[in-house]
């Protein structure tokens, strides 16, 4: 979805697409299938992109601000939009983990020109497989995406120009259509579920850092994550208990082999790679119990007594 949502702007090879160190390779790998240069900035606190960096990296290269919606948060939109109208950019969203979620009333993938989602298995709008979604309000896009998915088709007999093969799959499409009508309660579950973590666990600071939550934004926790001190240690215990952590991620893209093919250096983008030692993503999921959630909690602060004693 990422993929067509920028060939359907035309980046191609010596374009630039800024994005944020500290998300899915997806993002990234879809820029460089396009032939373009990923252009990374690093995450603020809410582990979201960093805007006053994403002003500074802008070139006379940069084609596309592709925030990522991190986690089921979301970066400050209105303020990117601003940023990207001034310097006559495109915004296109990664709104892959971001849907369900509210910015000030308004959802992710309705700010950028084209923008896109993803309905892998593990995404709170899944197909039971693998398929994406690509979202514009704009016919043009629209109508070149329609051929473009379809090997360019106009008919049988006759194609406009040389496409591919992107279609979803019509079990696929059956299943996202359930889905979509189940989005908005389970993102009020997945709600639910973290405000109780969230209010066990502010208790643990400075041992357990949460994130802010913004005022108006309704997030989709796809994930909930925190930082944690001595994480390892605590991931370990949890998974005796049989509470499954994972950690998303341990290496940061700027770091990974391609991004430092690219350059980049561990020191270049300090948030992102200190969140990398200590965050944990903790269950959140809509299937869990108060019970279950309290577990958690139970546990987490048995294991930092435990730790101080
Ligand atoms: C899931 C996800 C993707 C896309 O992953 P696919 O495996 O292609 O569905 C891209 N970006 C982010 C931020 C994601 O969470």
């Amino acid at each position: 979805a990422i993929i067509l949502s920028l060939k359907a702007l035309g980046i191609k090879k010596g374009d630039e697409v800024i994005t944020v160190c500290n998300s899915f390779y997806a993002t990234a790998g879809a820029i460089a299938a396009c032939g373009a240069t990923p252009v990374f900035v690093d995450c603020d606190e809410r582990y979201q992109i960093d805007i006053e960096q994403v002003k500074i990296k802008i070139s006379k290269k940069t084609k596309v601000i592709m925030p990522v919606h991190w986690g089921g948060a979301s970066p400050d939109m209105q303020q990117l939009s601003k940023i990207a109208k001034k310097n006559n950019v495109h915004i296109v969203e990664d709104a892959c983990m971001g849907i369900g979620a509210k910015i000030n009333g308004k959802s992710p993938g309705t700010f950028g020109i084209v923008n896109a989602f993803s309905m892998h298995p593990l995404k709170s709008l899944n197909v039971m497989g693998d398929g994406g979604m690509v979202v514009t309000n704009n016919t043009k896009i629209f109508n070149w995406l329609k051929k473009f998915r379809n090997h360019g088709m106009i008919n049988r007999d006759k194609i406009d120009f040389w496409g591919v093969n992107a279609r979803l799959q019509p079990l696929q499409a059956v299943v996202a259509i359930e889905g979509l009508k189940k989005i908005d309660r389970l993102v009020q579950r997945r709600n639910y579920n973290a405000k109780i973590l969230d209010k066990g666990l502010k208790k643990l600071y400075p041992n357990v850092i949460l994130p802010s939550r913004k005022k108006n934004y309704l997030e989709t926790f796809a994930l909930y994550m925190g930082r944690f001190k001595k994480r390892d240690k605590l991931k370990k215990f949890l998974n005796k208990k049989k509470i499954d952590t994972k950690i998303h991620y341990p290496i940061p893209l700027h770091l990974q082999k391609p991004g430092v093919d690219l350059g980049y250096r561990r020191g270049n983008f300090k948030s992102s790679e200190n969140q990398a030692k200590e965050l944990l993503t903790l269950p959140v999921h809509q299937y869990l119990t108060k019970s279950q959630l309290n577990y958690i909690i139970k546990n987490i602060n048995f294991f930092y007594k435990k730790e101080k004693n």
